[in-house]
Formats: structure tokens, sequence, C-alpha cells
């Protein structure tokens, strides 16, 4: 059937060494995922399950864009973030069949309009107008795993140069496969499903002009430039 719109199209993110892009299904995220990021939001490691939120699919931006500082808050934080594509999923399965879903990895940046999501916590209210909005989920191109994932890679983010962010992925408190069984009880999980597990400690508000560069070793790395909404 044509469609009545033509200007409604997939979201895709470009993969390492390929011609062909990424079709993008769904974006999962993990909240309070490394303890001292939990820590520093005020919360309890040790009595924290894994919390799920999401973003729209086409809240993807690939590195290099110039983005607009977005509307509606007055402190849009970085999250770096190990990002999970799938290449196949499943309905309440084990960690053990987890990691034969993932067709690859990637390095995102969820951003974060903290002021909304400080108010929603508060409040008791949903979380998607601080977490959902336009262009908050820069990524890198994802690099297809071979037989295993990244180990304990470093990750960590800079603005402007000046290190932010820096931690090891070992510090995950539910590592990928545990976070992908979670989640296959929630949803059935499917090829072109993005999952963003979480961040470490550092984050902090940024500014248009500021340039974020997120990056895990061995996987890749993502930058983008905050502009003020006029440039755009
Ligand atoms: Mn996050």
């Amino acid at each position: 059937m044509a469609l009545l719109f033509d200007s409604v199209v997939v979201p895709e993110v470009a993969i390492h060494g390929s011609d062909l892009g990424y079709p993008v299904r769904r974006i999962y995220c993990v909240g309070q995922n490394y303890r001292d990021h939990v820590k520093e939001m005020g919360g309890d490691p040790k009595s924290s399950p894994p919390v799920f939120f999401s973003k729209p699919a086409d809240a993807v931006v690939p590195s290099g864009s110039r983005i607009a500082y977005p509307t509606a808050t007055r402190s849009l934080h970085y999250e770096v973030e190990l990002v999970v594509a799938l290449k196949s999923g499943g309905t309440e399965f084990n960690a053990d069949h987890a990691l034969e879903c993932i067709y690859g990895y990637a390095v995102g940046i969820d951003f974060t309009r903290r002021d909304l999501q400080a108010e929603a916590k508060e409040k008791g209210r949903p979380w998607d107008t601080a977490k959902g909005f336009d262009s908050s989920a820069p990524l890198s191109p994802i690099k297809r795993s071979g037989c295993c994932g990244p180990g304990d890679a470093r990750i960590w983010l800079e603005v402007n140069g000046v290190l932010k962010q820096d931690a090891q992925l070992s510090e995950m408190i539910w590592p990928v496969s545990e976070i992908l069984a979670q989640l296959s009880r929630f949803y059935v999980l499917e090829a072109g499903d993005l999952i963003f597990t979480g961040t470490p400690a550092g984050v902090s508000a940024v500014e248009p002009g500021d340039k974020i560069r997120g990056c895990i070793e061995g996987v890749g790395e993502v930058e983008v430039e905050l502009v003020s909404g006029a440039e755009i």
C-alpha cells in the first residue's frame, strides 16, 4: 500500500565498515546501572533494580552532527553509554540466549533534560519529556561484535576536550546479558532494537557551543556540537 506521507522514513544508523544502514526499530534505555552514578543521583545502588525507559527511534543522530539545544530545559545533561544493537530477539529469554541476539555495539549519548527528570521523579510522573526528545540519542556507527563483546573496556566522555566521565564497562551493575534478559520480560525484542545500557558518574550540564565526545575503547566514538536553536 502506498503511504500518505513519504516524509516518514525508518531511522537508520551507520555500520562500521559497511555500506548498509542499521534500521532502528525501538530504543530502550537502562537507568542507574553504574554505582557511582546512582550515588551522584541520590539513589542507593544496592536496592535499585534496573530502571527501563525508552526514546523514539528517530531520536538517533549520527556522530558529527550539530544539535540544537533543546527547548523547554535549562539543564541539558550528557550521559555516555554503551549501546547494544540487536540482530534478533524474543521474549522472556535467559541471559545465555541474550548474547546470541547481539549484532554489535556502539557509543551513544543519552541526552537528558535533567530539570524535567528531577520534577518527574519528585511528582511520580513519566520521564518521556525528560528523555525521549528530538536528537536525544547521538550514536557512533555500530561495530559488529565478533565472538565476544567489548569486554572490560574504558568508557569516557569529554566536553571541549576536558574529561568529564571516565569508567570501565565492568563497573556496570547489570551486565548486558542480564539487561537483555530482564528487558525481554516486558517487551518482545527484535532486530533493529537499540539498548542504551546506562552511564557512569560525572554527568553535568552543557551549553550551546560545547563539543561533546563520547568514546569506548574498541567500539568507537561519537562527537556532536551543541548550538543554539537559532543557528540550525
Ligand atoms: Mn542514561
